[in-house]
């Protein structure tokens, strides 16, 4: 049996406590590995690794981090085949998800922050008395830990910006998905990247995550996951002053405008809907539709929808694969019944899907339109992050404005019009981190990327990473 281990000090090595948790194939439902069970033994261990690197790492020319961090790119896209099936066999998701977006995205977050490594400046503020420089120094030792749901392309979108500004990484995936982060520690190793520099902790998330969140020599976190856990990850490194950046869940609005361009919204907000069965933390799920089309638009949603190929993850053909795990799946059922509890018409989907073959005993919930339901409900509030989404009628901008904003989250909008003024005027009054008008999950490496309320504090992305991964120090000189 495979068996994944913790990547330490440039080694792969056993936990401490030689305890394992089996690693199920979702889309077959079938055991494939075992991982490391880790606890704070094994965090301190990555800790001290981290400790003993920093000088050096952080003392390194930026031309060499850019020449690691860019070979380190270089390999996971020769390696891109290997990486994509890893990914599919932990998560269920189309091979073709894996190999033609999350593989190659994982690639240019690394060579994104290469260059940023080269290019990374800071202020100078000169006045009639004196002048101001900023330093912007490596925090030292930070934790960096991620979800399941787009594994290695969220690990490393951490991890290259920590690296990038001089820090050591003790990181932890998502117990659910750890096989790419695994296979990112050899890569490092072949890139050159000094021992010690990366570290792989794998584990649960209440065990070795929160050994990392409470260690008190490791002075940052960086965590993508649930509000819930973003809550209690808070409630701990805030009293401890830690640095904190975190991106956490979304109730993401659609507004569709009667002017939009019907064929290509249809065609969109079934792929911002249902990509990666709906498990993206920027899928749309409250598709708000303006009353005068909503007839139409639902129709050929549901036309749409229903031709979405749904099958074994592995075959090239397949757009909607299984779900991450068998709880996963009963949590979404279980908010499809509540949906209908709470007086909601379920216009497509609503159950499971058995499937024939390798594939029988696997996660696949069908893609789910619901209509009907009050903007209050819990169905419309709270986060389900599944193949499931509910339709609203709007009369005008300021009732659509008001559905959307009317959430605790604030990731992530989209906006379907030609009125291109419209657009502009509503994305200034949306409460979300992120708007798109007439696309979706466009993306510029050097945008801040995060959300507003329950979504997180703090942005990731470009300058904004880069900095939060330092300490500003500020050195006055008086003439
Ligand atoms: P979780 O919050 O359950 O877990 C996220 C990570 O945190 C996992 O590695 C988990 O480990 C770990 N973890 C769990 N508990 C703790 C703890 N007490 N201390 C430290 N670490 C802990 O989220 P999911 O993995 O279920 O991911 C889905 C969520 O992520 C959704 O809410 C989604 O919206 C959000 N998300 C947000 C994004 C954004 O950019 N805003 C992007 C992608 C997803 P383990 O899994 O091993 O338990």
């Amino acid at each position: 049996m495979n068996k994944i281990l913790n990547f330490i000090d440039g080694v792969y090595i056993n936990p401490q406590n030689n305890e394992w948790i089996d690693k199920i194939n979702p889309a077959t439902g079938l055991k494939n590995a075992e991982i490391a069970s880790s606890d704070i033994q094994d965090v301190e261990l990555a800790f001290m690794a981290s400790q003993k690197a920093f000088e050096e790492w952080s003392s390194f020319n930026p031309n060499l981090r850019f020449r690691i961090l860019n070979r380190i790119s270089e390999l996971i896209e020769e390696k891109k085949s290997g990486l994509a099936l890893a990914e599919t066999y932990d998560t269920g998701k189309p091979l073709k998800l894996s190999e033609e977006f999350e593989i190659p995205r994982a690639a240019s977050n690394f060579r994104f922050f290469a260059t940023a490594a080269l290019q990374f400046a800071s202020e100078s503020h000169s006045n009639y008395n004196s002048i101001n420089y900023t330093l912007r120094q490596p925090i030292g030792s930070v934790g960096c830990i991620s979800p399941w749901n787009l594994p290695l392309y969220l690990f490393t979108w951490k991890i290259a910006p920590a690296l990038a500004s001089g820090n050591c990484v003790i990181a932890k995936p998502s117990e659910l998905s750890p096989t790419t982060a695994s296979m990112l520690g050899q890569i490092c190793n072949e890139a050159g990247l000094p021992n010690g520099v990366l570290n792989i902790i794998q584990g649960l998330g209440s065990r070795a995550g929160a050994a990392i969140v409470e260690h008190p020599g490791i002075k940052a976190i960086s965590f993508t996951g649930g509000t819930k856990t973003g809550k209690i990850i808070s409630s701990v490194a805030g009293p401890m002053f830690k640095k904190l950046s975190l991106e956490l869940g979304g109730k993401n609005p659609c507004l569709i405008f009667e002017d939009c361009d019907l064929e290509k919204t249809v065609s969109e907000v079934s792929r911002l809907a249902f990509s990666n069965q709906g498990q993206i933390c920027l899928c749309g799920s409250r598709i708000l539709i303006q009353e005068s089309i909503y007839e139409k638009f639902k129709k050929l949603l549901i036309e749409k929808v229903s031709k979405l190929r749904i099958g074994n993850p592995l075959d090239p053909n397949t757009q909607f694969g299984s779900l991450i795990s068998e709880d996963h799946k009963k949590k979404v059922l279980s908010y499809i019944q509540l949906a209908v509890e709470e007086g909601g018409t379920i216009l497509h989907g609503g159950q499971e899907i058995k499937l024939e073959g390798q594939c029988a005993n696997g996660s696949f919930i069908l893609p789910t339109i619901i209509e009907g339901l009050h903007a209050q409900c819990r169905t419309n509030q709270e986060e389900i992050f599944g193949p499931v989404i509910t339709l609203q009628k709007f009369s005008g901008d300021d009732e659509a404005i008001e559905l959307a904003n009317n959430s605790d989250y604030g990731l992530a909008s989209t906006i379907w019009t030609k009125n291109i003024n419209k657009a502009h005027q509503i994305s200034s009054k949306l409460n979300t981190g992120i708007v798109w008008i007439n696309c979706w999950l466009v993306r510029d490496l050097r945008t801040p990327f995060g959300g507003m309320n329950a979504s997180g504090v703090g942005r990731e992305g470009g300058w904004e990473a880069m900095r939060f991964f330092t300490e500003a120090k500020n050195v006055c000189i008086s003439y």
